[in-house]
Parts: structure tokens; C-alpha cells; sequence
């Protein structure tokens, strides 16, 4: 049940650290006046999936052209700093995140360039191997490249996430091991309360945490089970995860999806990156659901409801995240 008095929800700094706006090249920011109405904060947009570069490059121009020609209700937050200054100003704080290290084009020092166009967190691999290392979906035991090593260093050099959501498990045991900052999940879920390939295992969940990093739990349900979204399903999530990595290393990454019919779209016209075992397409035709960004307010409840404390709250809602955002970016 959502109620309308939950004072702590409206002064913690919530998080989402993965979101995805329309991909098409036309898109436009108009859904983050959702994060907004769900009492959000900051929110990292997704601008691609280890498409062809030019594509990841135009979808980003497209996002950030937009979001400064709307400063009075949204903003670029290049530091933890300018996330806190949006929140007291009242505005979307927000910053963009790549999955998959293609958009680089095998070229190292396109790091940086996409660092200083707003990127603050890029995965290795998206779901199938690439040349940085491995994905969910191939074999568990592909690792970081040499090429991945380069791309892992330059980002700790300027201060971008080093996140292992989507990559193989060997790959993500490297990233644990060569990365001299925290590394993140930024939206995955416990194989320990539903398995599915795309989920990570307690050893993954334990050592990213050894890094200083945080898991944000996906909102996805077909992750969290059935293709389930109930908030209790979430809570689960959540409520497992700090159980193996600690109140300290779990945050909040819904990845919601607002043209889901696009979605599907990338869905069918690729079946090695989403296989018939992932379920991506559930048998029996409904949708995928996804936790909508509104339900948060809820899990806040629910959370307190089980014994959570305030900081505790505030921690998952937000404070692990900018933690890691205070120790990385520059
Ligand atoms: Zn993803």
C-alpha cells in the first residue's frame, strides 16, 4: 500500500543507477519527468547496449543536448558534489552510463571522451563476448582481455565506474581483481532468490563488495522470479543482497524500460545476446514486467516495516551509490 506519509522517502537522496529512456534516434527525455514525480534524485541513463559506436555516440549528443536545454528542471551531475547541489536545488540530477565497451571502437582513449560527454559508469560486455571480455549468455569462463585490462586502467585513471553487470563470471572475478577502484553491479540480482543466468552468485555479490562497491538491484521480473514486480518481490531482492554483501553495498538499479515495444524489438532481432533460456520472451506471451520507479516510495515502507533503520534506508535508497560516486568520479 502507498502511502502519502513517508517523510523519510522525501529527504533521502534516491538513486537509480540504471535507466532506459527510448534508444531510437528521435528519443527524447520526456520520461524522466517520471523519476521526478517518484521522488527521485538522480537517475544514470543507459546510451547503449555494444552497438555500433556512431549510434552510442548520437544517442548521447541527443540526451545531453537536451537535458542542458532544460535546466529548470533537470541537470548533468559530473560529481557526487553536483548531485547533492541538484537535490537541494530540486532538480533530476542526471548522468549516462554505457553497456559494453564497444562504443569505444577498440580505442582506449576514447575513455576519457566519453567520460567528459557525461559518462560516469561503463560495463565490460552486454550479455555476449566482445573484444574486452566476456558476456552472461557465452561461456562463464571467458575473462578480461588484454584490450579490457587498457579500457579498465584508463577508466580507473579519469574516474569512471568500472560496473560487471552483464559480463561473465570469470570476467567479473578480473574486473574484482584489476580495478583499483570500487567496482559496481549497477542493476542485477541474486542467482540466491531466483536463478536465471543474468543473475550473480553470493561470491559475486561478496567480492564486489570487498572492493568498496555497491549491487543495485534490478527491478526487472524476470530476474527477481516469475516475472514478478510486486515491491515485496524487490524487497526480497534487496533484503538477500544485504544479507550476503552488507547494509553497506546495495543500492537500487530499477533498469525500467519506458518503450518496452522497443525492447522487445531488440529482443527478437537478437537471439544470441537474449537466448531462449533467459526467458526473455516468457512462454506464455505476457510482457515483461518491470518495478516502476513509483514503487520505491513503497519499498522504503517496507523496508522500515522489517526493521530497517532510517540509515539503512538511506543508505540503499541513495547513500551507498553516492559513496562510490564521491570515491570515483573527479
Ligand atoms: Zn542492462
Amino acid at each position: 500500500m502507498i502511502t502519502e506519509n513517508t517523510p523519510g522517502f522525501d529527504a533521502a537522496l534516491v538513486w537509480d543507477q540504471h535507466g532506459c529512456l527510448p534508444l531510437h534516434r528521435n528519443s527524447t527525455i520526456d520520461d524522466l519527468h517520471e523519476y521526478v514525480r517518484a521522488g527521485f534524485d538522480f537517475v544514470s541513463v543507459n546510451v547503449g547496449m555494444d552497438g555500433p559506436w556512431q549510434d552510442t555516440l548520437e544517442t548521447l549528443m541527443n540526451f545531453r543536448g537536451q537535458i542542458l536545454d532544460n535546466p529548470s528542471w533537470t541537470t548533468l551531475a559530473g560529481t557526487a558534489q553536483e548531485v547533492s547541489k541538484a537535490k537541494e536545488a530540486g532538480k533530476l540530477a542526471v548522468a549516462f552510463d554505457l553497456e559494453g565497451t564497444e562504443g569505444l571502437d577498440g580505442k582506449v582513449g576514447l575513455v576519457e571522451t566519453y567520460y567528459q560527454l557525461g559518462v560516469r559508469t561503463m560495463l565490460i560486455a552486454y550479455n555476449v563476448p566482445n573484444r574486452a571480455g566476456g558476456g552472461c549468455h557465452g561461456d562463464p569462463e571467458d575473462g578480461l582481455t588484454a584490450f579490457g585490462r587498457d579500457v579498465v586502467r584508463e577508466m580507473n585513471r579519469v574516474g569512471m565506474v568500472v560496473d560487471a553487470t552483464h559480463c561473465a563470471r570469470r570476467t567479473t572475478f578480473d574486473l574484482f581483481e584489476h580495478s583499483t577502484s570500487p567496482v559496481i553491479f549497477s542493476h542485477s540480482v541474486p542467482s540466491g532468490v531466483h536463478r536465471h543466468p543474468r543473475n550473480i552468485d553470493d561470491d559475486q555479490l561478496r567480492e564486489c563488495a570487498r572492493t568498496g562497491g555497491v549491487i543495485g538491484i534490478n527491478g526487472v521480473g524476470i530476474f527477481l522470479g516469475d516475472n514478478v514486480t510486486a515491491t515485496e518481490d524487490l524487497f526480497r531482492a534487496v533484503d538477500y543482497a544485504v544479507g550476503v554483501a552488507g547494509i553497506d553495498h546495495v543500492g537500487i538499479g530499477l533498469d525500467y524500460v519506458f518503450d518496452q515495444a522497443e525492447a522487445n524489438g531488440f529482443i527478437k532481432d537478437d537471439p544470441d545476446s537474449f537466448p531462449a533460456d533467459g526467458n526473455y520472451l516468457p512462454s506464455d506471451g505476457a510482457p515483461i514486467g518491470f518495478v516502476h520507479p513509483r514503487q520505491l516510495r513503497e519499498l522504503s515502507e517496507v523496508l522500515t516495516r522489517h526493521g530497517y533503520s532510517d540509515s539503512d534506508v538511506r543508505a540503499i535508497l541513495g547513500e551507498n551509490f553516492r559513496r562510490v560516486a564521491a570515491a570515483v568520479w573527479r
